[in-house]
C-alpha cells in the first residue's frame, strides 16, 4: 500500500497534538518540551519502519519484541478484514464460543510443549500474567491447600504492569511511586552469569542460582507457594540467557515442592529464540505457559495462559462458573488474525529462520567486544529484530552499533 505523503506542517502538528494530549506509556515526563526526540512511524515492510519525514530504518526490536511476522503481511489484514464482516465480536463468557477461539484453542496446544492443552484468552502480557497467578492460587484452594497463595519470581524478570504484574516483576524501577504493591509476591536472584561470582561450593552458576530460587521457598514455607514465575531468557531486565542447567534445576524444586512452574513466555514464544518456545532449549516443560505479542505479530493485541490438562483438571473441581475473565478474553478477530499469524510462521519457516539468523547476529556482536566497554555479548536466536530480517540487515545492524559504541567509547 502506498502511504500517505505528509508535509511538514502536519509532521508539526501531529507531533504538536501528540505532546499536549497523549500520556505516553513509559514516557518522560519530566523531560523539557523538545528535549525528547518524537518518533513518529507511518508504514512498515518487512523489518523496516518508515517514519512521517519518509525515514526508512531497519527496526532491530520488532517494535516490542512482537512483530515476529514482520510489517506489511497483508493476509493479516485480509484475515482480520473478513472475521470482522462475519463477526465482529460476541462474548466467550460461559458456554458462549466462536470458531476462531476454538480452533486457536486447539492449534496452541498442538505447538505448546508437554501437555500444555487447554487455553484461557486475554488480550495483553500483564493480565495473562495476572490471570496466571489467580489461577495458581485457585488451584491450590482446589487441591485443598488454601494456605499456598505467594507467586516467586526473579529479580529482573518483567512480567506487565498491572498491579499483580507490577508485583512479580523483578525491576524495582517499576515499584517505588505505586506501592503498596499485592502482597504475597517474593523475588529470587536472577540467573545471571556474567555476574556470578565463583561459588565456594563449586557448584556451576545454574546450580546456585536455582539453590537460591529453593532457598526462596524454603524460607518462605514450602507449603505457602503457589508457584514459581520466570521467564525463559528475562528480556527487558537485561537479555539474560540462563545457564543451561538452570531451568531443568527449577523444574525438579518446583516438583519437589508441590509448586506450579508458569513460563511467562511473552517475548520468547513463537519462534524468536529459535525454537517455538524458549523453555524448549532445555526440554523443561511447564505447568502453565503465559503468552501474548508474537501470537499475532503484534497485528492485534491478544494474549494467553495455557494450563496443562493436570491443572485444568483440578479447575474443573470447581463445579462453578470460573470467577476471571475479560470482555476481550478470546476476541475473534484477534484469534483470526493469530491462526493466520501461524499459518506464515510456518510457510516461511521463521523459526528456523530466527536460529540461523540468531547464529549470524550473535556471531557479528561477538566481534564488538574489541571495544574496551563491551563486556559480555549474549543473545538466544532472534530476540529482538524480526523474524523475517534479512542477512544484509543483520550485518547492518551489527555494522550500526559497531560504530555506535565507538562514538560513545571515545566520550567516556
Ligand atoms: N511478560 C513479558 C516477558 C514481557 O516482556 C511483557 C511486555 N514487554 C509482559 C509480560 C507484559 O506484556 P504487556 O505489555 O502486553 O502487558
Amino acid at each position: 500500500m502506498q502511504a500517505h505523503a505528509w508535509t511538514p506542517a502536519e509532521v508539526s502538528s501531529l507531533y504538536e497534538l501528540d505532546r499536549t494530549h497523549w500520556l505516553h506509556p513509559q514516557g518522560d515526563l519530566g523531560a523539557a518540551p523538545g528535549a525528547v526526540p518524537q518518533l513518529m512511524f507511518s508504514h512498515g515492510r518487512g523489518a523496516t519502519l518508515t517514519d512521517v519525514h519518509g525515514r526508512t530504518y531497519v527496526d532491530a526490536m520488532a517494535s516490542l519484541w512482537n512483530v515476529n511476522v514482520g510489517y506489511g503481511q497483508d493476509s493479516l489484514a485480509e484475515a482480520a478484514a473478513e472475521q470482522m464482516r462475519a463477526l465482529p465480536f460476541s462474548s466467550a463468557y460461559g458456554g458462549f464460543g466462536h470458531g476462531p477461539g476454538a480452533r486457536l484453542a486447539a492449534r496452541l496446544a498442538e505447538l505448546a510443549p508437554g501437555d500444555l492443552q487447554v487455553t484461557f484468552f486475554a488480550s495483553g502480557g500483564a493480565e495473562a500474567n495476572d490471570t496466571a497467578y489467580k489461577l495458581a492460587r485457585l488451584h491450590s484452594r482446589l487441591r485443598g491447600e488454601p494456605g499456598r497463595v505467594k507467586i516467586v519470581s526473579r529479580m529482573r524478570d518483567y512480567h506487565g504492569l498491572t498491579y499483580g504484574a507490577t508485583s512479580a516483576t523483578g525491576l524495582p524501577a517499576f515499584w517505588k511511586d505505586f506501592e503498596p504493591l499485592a502482597p504475597g509476591f517474593l523475588h529470587a536472584p536472577a540467573p545471571d552469569p556474567y555476574r556470578h561470582e565463583a561459588d565456594p561450593d563449586g557448584r556451576s552458576a545454574g546450580a546456585a542460582y536455582a539453590a537460591a530460587l529453593e532457598q526462596v521457598i524454603l524460607d518462605a514455607g514450602p507449603a505457602t507457594v503457589a508457584a514459581v514465575v520466570a521467564e525463559p531468557v528475562q528480556g527487558a531486565g537485561g537479555v539474560i540467557v540462563p545457564p543451561d542447567d538452570y531451568f531443568p534445576l527449577v523444574r525438579e524444586i518446583c516438583d519437589r515442592h508441590g509448586v506450579l512452574l508458569i513460563a511467562d513466555e511473552v517475548i520468547t514464544g513463537f519462534g524468536r529464540t529459535g525454537r517455538w518456545f524458549g523453555l524448549q532449549h532445555w526440554d523443561v516443560a511447564p505447568d502453565m505457559m503465559i503468552f501474548a505479542k508474537g501470537v499475532t505479530s503484534g497485528y492485534l493485541p491478544l494474549s494467553g495462559v495455557v494450563l496443562t490438562t493436570e491443572v485444568h483438571e483440578v479447575l474443573k473441581s470447581l463445579h462453578g462458573a470460573l470467577p476471571h475473565g475479560f470482555t476481550y478474553s478470546g476476541h475473534p478477530v484477534a484469534c483470526a488474525v493469530a491462526l493466520r499469524n501461524l499459518d506464515i510462521l510456518e510457510e516461511e519457516d521463521l523459526v528456523a529462520r530466527a536460529a540461523e539468523m540468531g547464529a549470524r547476529l550473535l556471531a557479528g556482536l561477538e566481534r564488538l567486544r574489541r571495544h574496551d566497554i563491551v563486556g559480555h555479548v549474549r543473545g538466544l536466536g532472534l530476540l529482538s529484530p524480526p523474524l523475517v530480517i534479512s542477512a544484509e540487515q543483520v550485518d547492518r545492524v551489527v555494522d550500526v552499533l559497531d560504530r555506535a559504541i565507538g562514538r560513545v567509547a571515545a566520550e567516556v
